[in-house]
C-alpha cells in the first residue's frame, strides 16, 4: 500500500490542481464578461438557434485584448473584446464573427470545453501525476517520457477538437444558411494580421491548427456533402 501512496498523492493533487483550474477560470469569466449585445450578430445568432432547433444563442462579452474566442467548461461561449473591436472597425464582418461562435459552439456541443483543462495549471498537474506514475515504474526516464507523452497527448487532443468544432461549425453554418465562406475568408484574414507588425498572431489562430489546413479540411468537407446530398 504505502508503495502506491506517491501515486495516489499525485492523482490527488492532479484532480485538486483541475478543480482548481476550473474555479479559477470561472471566476475570472464572470468578473470581466457581460452579455453580448449586438443587433447585427444577433440576427445570425438567432438564425443558427433556429437550425439548432434552440431558443437563443447567448454570447459573452470578455474583456481581455487578445482576439479570441472560447468556450468555457460550463458551456457559456465568449469573444474577446479585442475580437470585437476588430468587426466594430469593420475589419472583420458579422458572418465571419458568426463563423468563431459557430466554431465554438461545436466545441461546447460536441464536450470539449468541459474535457479540456483551460488553463496552464490544469495541464501542468497533469504532467506532475504522470510524471510521478512512470518515475516509479521507469526510474529516470519515466519523467522525461512523462513529459513528452502529456505534450503528445494534449497536442494531438487540442488539434483533433480544433477539426471537429471547424466541422460542426461548418455544418452549422450550412443550415443557418450563412454557408462556409465566411469560416474560410476569416481564417485567412487572421493571418493576414500575423505580419501586422507588433505582437502578430491572434491568440485564436495560435491555439489551432495551421490555416491551410483547416482551409482544406472544410473544402474537403464541401465536397463531401456535395456528393452525398446532389442538388436536384
Ligand atoms: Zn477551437
Amino acid at each position: 500500500m504505502l508503495k502506491f501512496t506517491p501515486i495516489l498523492l499525485a492523482i490527488i493533487y492532479a484532480l485538486v490542481m483541475y478543480q482548481f483550474s476550473a474555479w479559477r477560470t470561472r471566476r475570472e469569466l464572470d468578473q470581466r464578461s457581460t452579455e453580448l449585445a449586438d443587433p447585427r450578430l444577433k440576427a445570425l445568432t438567432d438564425r443558427m438557434a433556429e437550425a439548432l432547433g434552440v431558443e437563443r444563442i447567448k454570447v459573452n462579452l470578455y474583456e481581455i485584448d487578445p482576439v479570441n474566442g472560447l468556450a468555457a467548461p460550463d458551456g457559456r461561449i465568449f469573444l474577446t473584446r479585442g475580437f470585437f473591436n476588430k468587426y466594430r472597425l469593420g475589419e472583420v464582418s458579422a458572418e465571419e464573427m458568426a463563423s468563431v461562435i459557430a466554431h465554438e459552439l461545436g466545441h461546447v456541443a460536441l464536450g470539449h470545453a468541459r474535457r479540456r483543462m483551460i488553463d496552464f495549471s490544469g495541464q501542468n498537474a497533469v504532467r506532475v501525476a504522470l510524471a510521478t506514475v512512470l518515475g516509479r515504474i521507469i526510474p529516470g526516464v519515466g519523467v522525461w517520457i512523462a513529459n513528452m507523452l502529456a505534450s503528445l497527448l494534449m497536442a494531438r487532443l487540442s488539434r483533433q477538437d480544433e477539426y471537429e468544432a471547424d466541422a460542426y461549425a461548418s455544418a452549422l453554418l450550412v443550415k443557418s444558411g450563412i454557408g462556409t465562406e465566411p469560416q474560410k475568408s476569416l481564417f485567412t484574414k487572421l493571418e493576414g494580421l500575423t505580419g501586422m507588425g507588433g505582437r502578430g498572431i491572434p491568440a485564436w489562430l495560435m491555439s489551432h491548427p495551421k490555416t491551410h489546413d483547416r482551409i482544406a479540411a472544410i473544402e474537403a468537407l464541401e465536397a463531401r456533402w456535395a456528393r452525398e446530398l446532389p442538388q436536384e
